[in-house]
């Protein structure tokens, strides 16, 4: 055998070409992108199984290395964040296009999360109170970030910042959804698992749309406290009482939102003691959480005359960010209307301002 021949029959076969894995974070806290690695020593499974090709937070990729792709090349995406600026749109569209496979992972993602309460006042009033009336803000020359800055001749640029924050499936078409804020890290897995079953042994997909790592009922339903629905004549703030330890939360007086909430995190919250936030957002066939929750508070409250049940309800403190806390992107409410239209032929400027 001659050397070359030789050589060539010792070096090892070509690896197998892996789907290509991209994880993204756009307007979020980072929370999911924690989430994945809070997976352990499973991670190994997933570079075993998969090539990752753009996760900026946890390694060097650039933007440029995306748009070399081509379109369809990755074969699965999990995009976190909400869109809140034209970077978290270019990079929505972008992973739309290159990805054949792309998932809302996590809350903001799939309705907004907290990114989206925002849409309950403005632009405006949001910059205001960041960078003029915070008292964690020292800005005395009362800057505010531009889209184009000169600096030592050059010219900076920051993305703009939208008046509306959406959802991801607002802005590009979506495969899949996981809820969570962050999703569980069971759930992650179980979902990484489905994939990979997937794409070994050639199982066919879920239906475009499906919520994966969620159940199909609600919190209380997988929630060990023992529901008797009964009436309510106060609200209570978690710090104000101390709750029964096996008794509803709900009975007891504090606002949990297990009955309009999806259920699939163990009910990790009322579990030790704190209500149910809502984070894996809408139930199955319900449209609007907030509606779903207050729908189900009509039910408990215990009076009929209507001077007593305004002031019951007014125990709730912020009805917006109780209801809605993670859904308010996706609410029917749509958003705080900041400006109206003088005339008709002035809405296109309005929604130019809405984005
Ligand atoms: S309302 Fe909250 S505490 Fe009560 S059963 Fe549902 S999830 Fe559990
Ligand atoms: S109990 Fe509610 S807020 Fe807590 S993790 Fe589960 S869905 Fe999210």
């Amino acid at each position: 055998m001659s050397e070359s021949a030789e050589k060539q029959s010792s070096d090892p076969a070509p690896a197998a070409a892996k789907p290509k894995l991209a994880l993204y974070w756009a307007a979020s806290c980072g929370g999911c992108e924690i989430a994945v690695l809070d997976i352990e020593e499973k991670i190994l499974d997933v570079a075993a199984n998969f090539d990752i090709v753009f996760w900026p937070v946890a390694m060097d990729f650039k933007t440029k290395d995306v748009e070399a792709m081509e379109d369809g090349e990755i074969t699965l995406c999990l995009f976190n964040g909400a869109i809140r600026n034209d970077d978290n749109e270019y990079m929505a569209k972008l992973l739309r296009r290159k990805a054949k496979v792309l998932v809302a992972f996590g809350s903001c993602a799939c309705e907004g999360c907290i990114p989206a309460l925002s849409n309950a006042t403005s632009k405006k009033e949001t910059f205001d109170w960041v960078y003029h009336k915070s008292p964690s803000t020292d800005n005395a020359e009362g800057v505010e970030p531009q889209i184009k800055t000169k600096v030592n001749g050059f010219d900076l640029e920051l993305p703009k910042f939208w008046e509306t924050v959406r959802s991801l499936d607002q802005i590009v078409d979506v495969d899949y959804y996981v809820p969570g804020c962050p999703p569980q890290a069971h759930q992650i897995w179980a979902v990484l698992e489905t994939v990979i079953d997937i794409l070994k042994n050639g199982k066919p997909l879920p239906p475009k749309g499906t919520v994966l790592g969620a159940g199909q009922k609600t919190v209380c339903d997988e929630c060990p406290r023992t529901r008797e629905e009964k009436k309510i004549k106060k609200f209570f703030r978690p710090h104000e009482i101390i709750p029964d330890p096996d008794k509803c939360l709900l009975d007891q007086g504090i606002l949990c939102m297990g009955p309009a909430t999806r259920d699939g995190c163990d009910a990790r919250c009322p579990s030790v003691c704190m209500p149910c936030r809502g984070c894996y957002g809408l139930p199955p066939n319900s449209r609007d959480q907030g509606a779903k929750m207050i729908s189900a508070l009509a039910s408990v409250i215990d009076s009929e005359d209507p001077e007593e049940v305004d002031k019951i309800l007014d125990g709730i403190v912020d009805p917006i960010g109780s209801f809605y806390r993670f859904s308010l992107a996706k609410a029917t409410l749509g958003r705080k209307l900041t400006q109206r239209p003088e005339t008709p032929q002035a809405q296109p400027q309005l929604e130019e301002v809405a984005k």
